[in-house]
């Protein structure tokens, strides 16, 4: 009978999450999506000292784009909701955004799962003042799948 080692490879893939992270500082984020259509938190921080801040979707779950796929958009709140009505007669063809959407600040393709997607913000095209927030596109997601975007400093 040869016992299980679970301890020390956990333990290894624990000091490389956490060396990932600390090389990535604060303007790079992950974000998980799920089978259960949700986001892994409802907030983003964007530094305001970063010039760029990236966003990199996951999909942890098991299901395919075409059954539960999930984008991650950036616009204002205010434009949300016209982005997500215009986006679902786009189709997944076109990740569910309307082809050429200046509303939308930046966004990552329609993932299924096991796929990643990373997308890049200028952060000086955040104003100070507007509200923004990130959401999935794909129908039927946006009242569990929305949070905001936050300039921080
Ligand atoms: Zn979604």
């Amino acid at each position: 009978m040869i016992a299980p080692r679970l301890a020390a490879p956990t333990l290894a893939l624990i000091a490389l999450f956490a060396s990932g992270a600390s090389a990535a500082a604060d303007c790079a984020v992950t974000v998980d999506s799920t089978d259960q259509m949700t986001f892994s938190t409802h907030s983003l921080a964007v530094p305001k000292s970063c010039k760029t801040f990236s966003v990199t979707l996951t999909h942890s779950g098991s299901l395919p784009k075409n059954v539960m796929g999930h984008n991650l958009v950036i616009s204002t709140a205010s434009d949300q909701p016209s982005v997500v009505s215009d986006g679902m007669a786009s189709g997944l063809a076109n990740d569910y955004l309307k082809v050429g959407d200046s509303r939308v600040i930046a966004h990552t393709k329609v993932l299924g799962a096991g796929e990643s997607d990373t997308l890049t913000l200028d952060v000086a095209a955040l104003k100070e003042g507007e509200s923004y927030q990130f959401y999935c596109t794909v129908p039927g997601h946006i009242s569990m799948m929305l949070g905001d975007v936050k300039r921080v400093d």
